[in-house]
């Protein structure tokens, strides 16, 4: 019988978790089915739990569900227990519920797939919202010197670090105390980019060569990208392939199989600069 999966979220028409789980099911031979779904603000759990009696298999959850999708979990992996947040979750041989974060781990592995280095880095992560929270243990994984977050509304970065300082060097800052501090590589993980601003940084933060990473996506550069080119970034990537490493994590979880990305990124970058040259 074909395995059901699907991804839940509000809005989801934008979704291209559909079209990446495709791609890996087609290349791997999987007989599965994932669709994505609309859910209304205010019944996750009850749509949840009638896909998962339906006979669902797995889900993966986007905005604004995550931190609904940690209290459904039967049980949690310690980087979705660190994280505080759900992107994933597995419906187990018990009928439990499995509830894992695998933004993080999609992230460093494209920076592998990429050939960045982070070990001994000296990184600057943006933003101290959902999506650096999912990020930050699987980055103090890879042994970096130290890693400094930087907020606009210090307190938060200061909540990271207290959550986080167990795992290796954290530091907290505003934008204006970066002035004099420079950086291997610096992860965009605030949603400026999504209004088409930038976090307003000083200028020098760049070490020579520094990597710089937009977490979003899109078919032109970001300004966050445009602007580390203009400062003399060394690399810059966006984070399509984020999406699809946090993607192949899942079906991994769903289906131990671990699916090729690099192909798969390459057909949807295809796709998106298609759409976006019509
Ligand atoms: P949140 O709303 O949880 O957090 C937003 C963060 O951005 C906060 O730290 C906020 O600061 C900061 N911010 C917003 N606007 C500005 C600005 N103009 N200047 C400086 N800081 C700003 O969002 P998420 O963490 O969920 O998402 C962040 C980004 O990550 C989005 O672009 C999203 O698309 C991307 N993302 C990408 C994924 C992928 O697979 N590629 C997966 C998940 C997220 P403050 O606290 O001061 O308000």
């Amino acid at each position: 019988m074909t395995d059901l999966y699907a991804v839940f979220g509000n809005p989801i028409h934008h979704s291209k978790s559909p079209h990446i789980h495709r791609h890996f099911a087609e290349q791997t031979g999987q007989d599965m089915h994932y669709n994505r779904q609309l859910v209304a603000e205010d019944a996750f759990r009850d749509t949840a739990a009638q896909f998962f009696a339906d006979g669902g298999k797995g889900l993966n959850i986007t905005v604004p569900f995550k931190l609904e999708a940690f209290a459904l979990a039967d049980r949690l992996t310690e980087r979705a227990q660190r994280a505080g947040a759900v992107n994933t979750l597995a419906r187990q041989a018990d009928g439990l519920l499995l509830g894992d974060n695998t933004d993080g781990i999609g992230m460093v592995h494209d920076m592998h797939n990429l050939g960045w280095e982070l070990r001994g880095k000296r990184i600057l992560v943006l933003g101290a919202g959902g999506a650096v929270r999912g990020i930050l243990q699987p980055l103090l994984e890879e042994q970096p010197a130290s890693v400094t977050i930087a907020n606009r509304t210090r307190e938060k970065a200061q909540q990271l670090v207290m959550s986080f300082q167990d795992l290796g060097t954290l530091q907290a800052c505003s934008f204006p105390e970066l002035a004099g501090q420079t950086f291997d590589v610096v992860i965009n993980g605030t949603s400026a980019s999504l209004n088409g601003e930038l976090p307003p940084l000083p200028a020098g933060v760049l070490a020579e060569n520094a990597h710089c990473y937009d977490m979003m996506y899109a078919a032109e550069p970001t300004v966050f990208l445009q602007w580390a080119e203009q400062q003399g970034a060394g690399k810059t990537a966006d984070g399509l392939g984020m999406l699809v490493g946090q993607a192949a994590e899942a079906f991994y979880i769903w289906r131990q199989i671990r699916p090729e990305v690099v192909p798969v990124i390459t057909a949807i970058r295809r796709q998106m600069n298609e759409k976006s040259a019509k």
